[in-house]
């Protein structure tokens, strides 16, 4: 992974969350306290600001170094969960075996693995609670179907993009039991969660990147 990729991508996940933070802060305000969209775009524009030293790292260092910087400045519960993600993330492609050229997908599917199940630890949550693992479990899943097979990474960008998608938009029909929104009931039920929404916007933004490759 070379420095420019890897500045694209933190650029590409940090710019996209800011971009949102009106309509991420709209969906809080519905099952929660409306902080999201402050709390994650205040995250990001830390992350921005340390972009050139961020990109200079190999991709496992950066990872980890963006998520102690969510761990700092992402207020509420979603900063330590989002830190735990990208904080696992690294040291997990950290400790990957090297892989041929063009099986990366396999390395990745694992970390992503490894940092989602971090997530839910922390979270003492799982899929079907309408919170942010709601979108990292679908999309690991398909990412871990694109080891399987032959093709081409746009077509698998592609794929777990439209999975995230749909991931996101399906949180709507749950009924919350972790976070703000679980206070809400079944008054939860209606809404696109804020966190899964905010993880939707960050697998687009690296789908983007992948495919422009
Ligand atoms: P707060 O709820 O403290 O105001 P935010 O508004 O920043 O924090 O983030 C809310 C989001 O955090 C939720 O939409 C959900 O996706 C995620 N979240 C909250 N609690 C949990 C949990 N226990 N496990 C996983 N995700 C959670
Ligand atoms: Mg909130």
């Amino acid at each position: 992974m070379t420095e420019v990729r890897t500045r694209r991508l933190i650029e590409a996940v940090a710019s996209r969350v800011i971009a949102a933070a009106d309509e991420l802060t709209a969906l809080d305000r519905q099952t929660g306290d409306g902080d999201h969209g402050t709390n994650m775009k205040l995250g990001c524009e830390a992350v921005l600001a340390q972009l050139e030293q961020l990109a200079s790292r190999p991709l496992p260092d950066a990872l980890r170094a963006v998520g102690n910087i969510l761990q700092m400045k992402v207020g509420g519960a979603s900063g330590p969960l989002f830190a735990a993600l990208f904080v696992n993330l690294g040291k997990s492609l950290a400790h990957a075996p090297e892989q041929p050229p063009g099986q990366g997908v396999q390395s990745l599917a694992l970390a992503l693995r490894d940092a989602v199940a971090a997530v839910a630890r922390l979270g003492k949550s799982e899929p079907g609670c309408k919170t942010m693992l709601d979108v990292l479990v679908p999309v690991q899943r398909v990412l871990e179907t694109g080891g399987a097979a032959p093709e081409r990474a746009a077509d698998l960008a592609a794929r777990i993009e439209a999975a995230a998608a749909d991931a996101a938009e399906a949180t709507a029909a749950m009924k919350a039991t972790r976070g703000r929104a679980a206070y809400l009931g079944d008054g939860s039920i209606g809404h696109v969660d804020p966190g899964a929404r905010s993880a939707q916007i960050m697998v687009a933004a690296v789908c983007g990147v992948l495919r422009e490759a």
